[in-house]
């Protein structure tokens, strides 16, 4: 590990992980409050590279967005629409199916879908939508919706009282664009 590239504070965690020791839970809070990433990464990579030696392993999948419409505007964010923006989408649940079924033949083995926190689009929507896209392949990973899509659709669509999703509830959600 290059040394000099790893700031004071974090050397003693650097040494443990090159050591092959475990690190404290205070070192791991050190690590999470870092904001080094290039010592962050040659750090991680030291462990990564005694797991998994010089391969790398990536998904083969089909990102979709469904929609950019979002009840929130999260101020960082240049995603996010309104209804009445002219850069506004939303997709058909049949658009989105045709779409992975013509990524399929590619190879694909996932499909990872997110949006904002759309105002009126109906369960049947999202039932159809998932179902469909089961319907497409049993195998093909359905990787769907971020904690706080989670969250906005427990409440709107399934009505769900907030205390329904501990995990969720105990602090905020954060959009995966954050
Ligand atoms: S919730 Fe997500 S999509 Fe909506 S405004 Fe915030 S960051 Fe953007």
């Amino acid at each position: 590990m290059n040394y000099l590239l790893i700031p004071k504070e974090l050397r003693p965690i650097a040494e443990k992980v090159e050591a092959n020791q475990r690190i404290s839970d205070a070192d791991g809070l050190t690590l999470y409050r870092s904001n080094d990433l290039n010592a962050l990464g040659i750090i991680a990579n030291v462990v990564r590279e005694r797991k998994n030696g010089n391969y790398a392993s990536y998904i083969h999948n089909r990102y979709i967005n469904y929609s950019n419409i979002c009840v929130l505007s999260c101020q960082f964010c240049a995603f996010a629409a309104k209804k009445r923006d002219a850069h506004a989408f939303e997709y058909a649940s049949d658009e989105i199916i045709r779409a992975v079924a013509e990524a399929l033949p590619l190879g694909i083995t996932e499909v990872h879908m997110v949006g904002g926190l759309h105002p009126t689009l109906k369960k049947d929507w999202y039932l159809d939508l998932l179902r469909g896209l089961r319907a497409l392949d049993p195998d093909l990973h359905i990787k769907a919706f971020t904690a706080i899509e989670v969250r906005h659709l427990a409440r709107r669509i399934f009505h769900m009282p907030p205390g329904s999703f501990p995990l969720l509830s105990s602090r905020k959600p954060r959009c995966s664009r954050t």
